[in-house]
């Protein structure tokens, strides 16, 4: 038991069950017990890795194919370069030695993370030391300029709600609580959305749904299609919703998603159909690709063989086994997907389509 399991215990017995959506918000962002609030979450010694995390060449093909995107759009300036949770500020370091050699980028950008973690914010100031950087809490405060933005494993975190198909009808599955203890309970759907969503879902089975990830899918389009940029967004999900995805990880392994509040990671499946449902209502959005094969498509095997020139030893298995790891479809390389949105009448940015 946590202090935050205490907490959203009550909480519970004063008001009755909790919507998942609530439940994650309080787990996660808690002002005081939230787990991005306190914790060392990601890297080897934290609770899970990361893209970035595993290898520099993630953030080094992200970086070059946003530059060239802001060059196919006629080198704007100034445009604000931002980036949505990130984490350690291991992916914008990487970006932005990627691009220091990319004529005038440096010189034209405006640096904007938004993050809601004040000690993710040391993290982040840390990594980018010497770099002119702006935190905001809220995507709504980014200047109106052009914005080429990433987003890698934020829409994973943000809170998701949850529906049953009963043979009574759609249920809401809510998190109840007895004396000391939380538990998954079905209670009446109170949102319309599941209603027009699926009704070729068959009964026992489970949909999720975002609101909160459709309302920062619909500002980005908003955004990027009324002044110009790209926004690249990359998670682990599906095209449509898949059953119950919320999970749990601490120390690198799946726990309970109702112990250990606020100790643990929590996270669910992106639907990226509902993220270009969104985002598509402003602004040009490209296909779902893979991971794997957006990177391949980036050049991540010459990247790969150009850096394995100058190591050796454990060094280079551990670069070997990186590559596999971010590209392998047995590994992030099917799970993980990425969208690009951009204006409409706009070229996709290298590798999408
Ligand atoms: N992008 C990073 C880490 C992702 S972990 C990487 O690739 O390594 C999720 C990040 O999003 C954390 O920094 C967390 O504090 C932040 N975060 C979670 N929910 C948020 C929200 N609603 N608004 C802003 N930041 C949020």
């Amino acid at each position: 038991m946590t202090a935050l399991s205490d907490i959203i215990i009550n909480q519970i017995k004063r008001f009755g069950p909790m919507p998942v959506s609530e439940y994650m918000t309080l787990c996660l962002l808690h002002p005081e017990h939230g787990y991005y609030t306190n914790r060392d979450a990601l890297g080897a010694s934290g609770d899970f890795t990361t893209a970035p995390e595993i290898s520099q060449m993630f953030g080094e093909l992200i970086g070059l194919t946003i530059a060239q995107a802001w060059i196919d759009q006629g080198m704007p300036k100034p445009f604000v370069l931002a980036e949505l949770g990130p984490g350690n500020g291991t992916l914008m370091a990487d970006i932005l030695r990627a691009t220091k050699s990319v004529p005038k980028f440096h010189s034209s950008m405006d640096l904007h993370l938004i993050e809601a973690s004040p000690e993710m914010r040391k993290r982040q100031k840390s990594a980018l030391d010497g770099f002119c950087v702006t935190w905001l809490d809220y995507f709504s405060e980014l200047p109106q300029k052009p914005l080429f933005l990433v987003a890698n494993e934020f829409f994973d975190c943000l809170p998701i709600k949850q529906y049953r198909r009963t043979a009574e009808g759609w249920q809401e599955q809510m998190i109840g609580a007895d004396e000391n203890q939380l538990h998954f309970i079905l209670g009446t759907a109170t949102s319309e959305d599941v209603f027009t969503k699926s009704n070729d879902i068959p009964n026992g089975d489970m949909l999720e749904i975002s609101a909160s990830s459709v309302a920062f899918a619909s500002a980005i389009g908003e955004h990027v299609n009324t002044n110009g940029g790209c926004a690249i967004i990359i998670d682990y999900g599906e095209w449509d919703s898949d059953g119950d995805s919320l999970q749990a990880i601490q120390n690198h392994n799946k726990i309970d998603p109702l112990t250990n509040c606020g100790a643990a990671d929590l996270t669910a499946h992106v639907s990226f159909r509902d993220l270009t449902n969104a985002a598509s209502k402003h602004a040009k959005v490209s296909s779902t690709i893979p991971q794997g094969i957006l990177l391949e498509r980036l050049g991540i095997t010459q990247r790969a063989q150009t850096l394995a020139k100058n190591i050796d030893g454990k060094a280079l298995e551990t670069h070997i086994s990186a590559h596999k790891r971010l590209t392998h479809p047995d590994e992030m390389g099917k799970l993980f997907k990425a969208i690009a949105i951009i204006p409409n009448h706009t070229d996709l940015p290298t590798g999408f389509n």
